[in-house]
């Protein structure tokens, strides 16, 4: 058993495997995984006030303004109450960590430090049906007839931000964002981070690191 509430906040680039650790770490100590961009998507399909004022800014690429997301996540981690948690996707800037802090107080900031081309290598082999949205991963995950959709037989194509090049942009875009965020926890002495190429790689630290601060 757990005997202290966890706070945490991840911080990891595109494809640098966050969404599946973050999974983990609550499948296995309990925690609840709060996602900002799966709430906003959410609230996108449901139509609802928030996810009208959302669309068009990540429709364009855009972070969604601070006064909005901040008080989506507040209200998030209000209903999740006196359970452990983990961020994800926010604060992904400066003024959104100060808007938490003044609220909350975060135990750890686990950053995955991926190499870039271990990620872009990752996504390059990710090819899909466009129609359906059903995705393979080549080497991994085969369509049974190469570069064709197992159900339809029509040929698949590669997202436009999976090329190497526009993922490479988009990581760099990334770091920019979100290096002040990082050294600012830095300074706070809450940054832990994991450094690997698979999530299978960095799990078994990552278990020791919560294991000891879960139940410190
Ligand atoms: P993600 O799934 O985390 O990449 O988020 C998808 C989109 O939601 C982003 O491109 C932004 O437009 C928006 N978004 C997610 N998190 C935030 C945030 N903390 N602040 C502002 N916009 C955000």
């Amino acid at each position: 058993m757990y005997t202290k509430i966890f706070r945490a906040v991840i911080i990891g680039a595109p494809g640098s495997g966050k969404g599946t650790i973050s999974e983990l770490i609550c499948k296995n100590h309990g925690c609840v995984h709060i996602s900002t961009g799966d709430i906003l998507r959410q609230n996108i399909i449901k139509n609802t006030e928030l996810g009208r004022k959302a669309k068009e800014f990540i429709a364009a690429g855009k972070l969604v303004p601070d006064s909005i997301v901040t008080k989506t996540m507040l209200a998030r981690i209000t209903e999740v109450g006196n359970r452990s948690y983990i961020l994800d996707g926010f604060p992904r800037n400066i003024a959104q960590a100060q808007a938490l802090e003044a609220r909350e107080q975060i135990d750890a900031v686990i950053t995955l430090d991926i190499p870039h081309d271990v990620i872009i290598d990752r996504v390059k082999h990710r090819w899909i049906h466009a129609p359906s949205g059903r995705v393979y991963n080549i080497g991994f995950q085969d369509p049974k007839v190469p570069g064709k959709d197992d159900v339809t037989g029509e040929p698949l194509t590669q997202r436009e931000d999976d090329k190497p090049h526009v993922v490479a942009r988009r990581l760099e875009l990334y770091d920019e964002l979100m290096s002040p965020v990082i050294a600012w926890y830095k300074e706070k002495g809450l940054v832990a981070t994991f450094k690997g190429k698979e999530t299978k790689e960095i799990w078994p630290r990552m278990e020791l690191f919560l294991r000891d601060r879960m139940n410190a």
